[in-house]
C-alpha cells in the first residue's frame, strides 16, 4: 500500500473504532503524536482542577481534618480498588502507594516468607533493571539463588521440581513489548508449589490482566504509564485475598499496623490488604491519580485492548509499507504483543530524537530500540500513519545523524 491507500485505510479504521476514541478525555498539545504513554501517560482532563481543589480547599482550608472529612486516610485502598478493577482484582486486594521498586521488595520478601524452605527464585534476564536489582537484593537477604530463565522456558524449568519459591516476571516486556502467558505460567508455578509474582507496569490500563481469574499470588505495577497518574504517581501492590493473612510486610510501617492511632510500641499487622501499607502516601499524587482514573470510567480494558491491537497492527503495516528496511522487534501476532511497536535501528537514539523534533514522541531504550508506545484511548490510526511518514522522512534525510543528538540527555 502507498501513503494514499494507507490514509484511506486509516480513516476507515478510525471510523470503525470511533466508540473507543477517548481523546476528549485528555489534554494533549496540538500537533504532537504522543507515543510515550507507556512511560508517562498523558494528562487526563479534570486532573489539574482536582489537584487545585485538593491543594486550596482540602489542604489549604480544611487542613488536617481532611484526613477524616475527605477520607485521605483510606485513599490508598479506595484508589487501590479502582486500579483493581482495571487489572481484574476484586475489591480489597490492591493498595496504592510507594514506588514499584518498593512494592517489588515487599512482594518478594512476602513470597520468601510464604515458601520458607525453598531456595530458588526465577526471573527473566531481560526484565526492567529495577526488577532485576530488587530480586538480587532480596535474594541476598533471604538466601535465595536467582535463576535467569526466559519466560517461555519457565514452565519447562518448573516441571517436576520443588525448589522454586517464586517466579517474578513482567506481563509485558518493557523493551519490545512481548506479552507473556500469565495464565499458563501462573499455573505452571502453582503446579510446582511456587508463587507467581507479576509486574504489570506495561499492561495495567492497556491489556486485560485477570489477576483473580488466573489465581496470581502477588502483583505490582506503576500508575504513571497507561494509567496516566502523572509523573511519579504511586505504585500498587496486589495481594490475593487467600494470602493476606500470611502476608509478612518486610516494611512494617505504622500505616500497616492494626491500630495505627493506638501508637503502640510493638508492630501488630492490620488484617486485609491494609497490612501492606507502609508510610504516608504523597497525597497530592495519589489524589491526582484518583482523578486521572476517571478517564477509564465506563471503559472496559478489553475495549481499550481491541483498539490498541488495531492501532499497533496498523502502525506495523505503515512501517512495513513506508520504511521496509526498518526491523520491527515487537511480535507480529496479536496474542503475543503488548501495546507498543518497537523498532530496531543502529542509530536508535538519533532516530528517536529526530522523530521527537518532528512531533512524534517515542523513546529510546538501550542499545538499539526506538520504542513507540501506543496508549490507545488517546491515539488514532491517522496518527500511526503520521508516525510512519515522519520516520520515513527522518531516515530519508539522515536526520538521525544530526549533531544535536550526539550527546544523550539524562532521560532517554
Ligand atoms: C516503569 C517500570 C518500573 C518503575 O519502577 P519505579 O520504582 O516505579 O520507578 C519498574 N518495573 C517495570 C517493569 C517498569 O516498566
Amino acid at each position: 500500500m502507498n501513503a494514499d491507500d494507507l490514509r484511506t485505510r486509516a480513516a476507515a479504521l478510525d471510523e470503525q473504532h470511533a466508540a473507543t476514541d477517548l481523546r476528549d478525555r485528555f489534554d494533549l498539545p496540538d500537533g504532537v503524536v504522543y507515543l510515550d504513554g507507556n512511560s508517562l501517560g498523558a494528562l487526563p482532563r479534570g486532573v489539574a482542577e482536582r489537584v487545585r481543589d485538593v491543594v486550596e480547599r482540602e489542604w489549604g482550608r480544611d487542613l488536617i481534618a481532611s484526613w477524616n472529612t475527605h477520607d485521605w486516610w483510606d485513599a490508598p485502598l479506595r484508589v487501590g480498588d479502582r486500579v483493581g478493577r482495571l487489572v481484574g482484582a476484586a475489591p480489597g486486594q490492591v493498595v496504592v502507594g510507594e514506588s514499584t521498586s518498593v512494592r517489588l521488595h515487599q512482594a518478594l520478601h512476602a513470597a520468601a516468607a510464604m515458601r520458607p524452605r525453598r531456595r530458588t527464585v526465577l526471573t527473566d534476564p531481560g526484565s526492567f533493571p529495577t526488577d532485576l536489582y530488587m530480586v538480587d537484593a532480596v535474594a541476598a537477604q533471604v538466601g535465595w539463588t536467582v535463576e535467569h530463565v526466559v519466560p517461555q522456558d519457565v514452565p519447562g524449568r518448573l516441571a517436576g521440581t520443588d525448589d522454586v519459591a517464586a517466579v517474578l516476571l513482567s506481563h509485558v516486556d518493557y523493551r519490545v513489548g512481548r506479552l507473556w502467558d500469565m495464565a499458563g505460567i501462573t499455573r505452571a508455578a502453582h503446579d510446582a508449589g511456587a508463587l507467581a509474582v507479576w509486574d504489570l507496569c506495561h499492561t495495567a490500563g492497556a491489556v486485560p490482566v485477570g489477576l483473580d481469574e488466573h489465581g496470581v499470588d502477588l502483583a505490582v505495577g506503576c500508575t504513571y504509564k497507561y494509567l496516566n497518574g502523572g509523573p511519579g504517581s504511586p505504585a500498587y501492590l496486589y495481594v490475593a485475598r487467600r494470602h493476606q493473612e500470611s502476608f509478612a510486610n518486610v516494611l512494617a510501617g505504622w500505616q500497616g499496623h492494626a491500630d495505627p492511632f493506638a501508637m503502640s510500641p510493638g508492630y501488630r499487622p492490620a488484617t486485609g490488604i491494609s497490612r501492606a501499607r507502609v508510610g504516608t502516601t504523597p497525597m497530592l499524587s495519589l489524589l491526582a491519580l484518583e482523578a486521572a482514573l476517571d478517564a477509564f470510567d465506563g471503559v472496559e480494558v478489553a475495549d481499550v485492548r481491541a483498539r490498541s491491537l488495531s492501532l499497533t497492527a496498523f502502525l506495523r503495516k505503515c512501517v512495513e509499507a513506508l520504511v521496509p528496511d526498518v526491523e520491527i522487534a515487537s511480535p507480529h501476532e496479536d496474542a503475543r504483543r503488548g501495546s507498543q511497536v518497537a523498532l530496531r535501528h543502529p542509530d536508535a537514539y538519533g532516530v528517536t530524537q529526530a522523530l521527537i523534533a518532528r512531533g512524534v514522541v517515542g523513546d529510546f531504550r538501550s542499545p538499539d530500540v526506538v520504542r513507540l508506545g501506543v496508549a490507545a484511548p488517546y491515539l488514532t490510526h491517522a496518527q500511526m500513519l503520521t508516525a510512519a511518514l515522519e520516520l520515513a522522512a527522518v531516515l530519508a534525510g539522515g536526520e538521525q545523524h544530526d549533531e544535536r543528538w550526539a550527546a544523550r540527555s539524562t532521560v532517554t
